[in-house]
């Protein structure tokens, strides 16, 4: 991880610290999460009027009408992808950059895209200045994952689908592992796809979560 250019304080890892008891009880129990959640001061990715909400267990506005996730939901899906260093990984839907920044500092090779074209650039600008440089942001639809830089080996979806996209389990390697949440617009239940050799997927079913809607082609128009 590079050093951050914003200030981190004693104030703020104490809280980061307390969220990372309040998530571990709540059922996380990956330390690599865990560990990432205590390191990466999430404050930094919040606008300066919701400073002091950012180690609340609870999403905030971005703005464009979307959202950083919930600390526990970031770590829930981080914790179901299996994130090994050096894997190859695409993000659907950067939105404040927090969980591409959680996936980069696991030591994988983060590739991520936003359909919002503010929040793109508007979040790219701000990973630089935080000194993030060596992650690859794309402006698109997600729904169609990222063809050009195919195969992944994880894919993480960060809005809620009605559907499972074919062309996301289309660019997984094989033995890759797809989480996305489907469902309808209110809730969505979580799912691990792993896909097999020759093309063929098992499907895992988890607890059900509130996303914002997840846009494009295969998402709600
Ligand atoms: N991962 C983000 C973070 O750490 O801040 C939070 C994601 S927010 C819950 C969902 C994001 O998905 C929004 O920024 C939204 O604009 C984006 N999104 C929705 N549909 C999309 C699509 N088809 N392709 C890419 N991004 C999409």
């Amino acid at each position: 991880m590079p050093l951050l250019k914003l200030e981190d304080t004693y104030l703020h890892k104490g809280k980061r610290k307390a969220l990372v008891r309040e998530i571990k009880q709540k059922g996380i129990s990956d330390e690599r999460v865990l560990e990432a959640i205590n390191t990466l001061p999430r404050h930094f990715f919040f606008d300066s009027a919701l400073v002091s909400h950012a180690y609340e267990d609870k999403a905030f506005p971005i703005g464009e009408g979307q959202t950083i996730s919930q600390p526990y939901t970031v770590a829930f899906q981080t914790q179901l992808l299996d994130v090994k260093p050096g894997q190859k990984i695409l993000e659907i839907g950067t939105g404040s950059g927090y969980q591409a920044s959680i996936l980069h500092l696991m030591g994988a090779e983060v590739y991520t895209i936003e359909y919002q074209k503010k929040l793109f650039e508007g979040t790219k600008k701000f990973l630089n200045r935080l000194g993030i440089t060596d992650m690859k942001l794309f402006y698109g639809d997600g729904s169609q994952g990222l063809a050009s830089h195919a195969p992944f080996d994880r894919i993480l979806v960060t809005a809620g689908a009605p559907v499972v996209p074919d062309a996301l389990i289309d660019q997984l390697v094989p033995g890759g592992i797809l989480v996305i949440p489907v469902g309808d617009r209110s809730r969505q239940k979580m799912l691990k796809i792993t896909k097999q050799k020759g093309g063929k997927y098992t499907s895992e079913e988890y607890d059900y979560f509130a996303f914002v809607p997840l846009l494009g082609k295969d998402g709600w128009r």
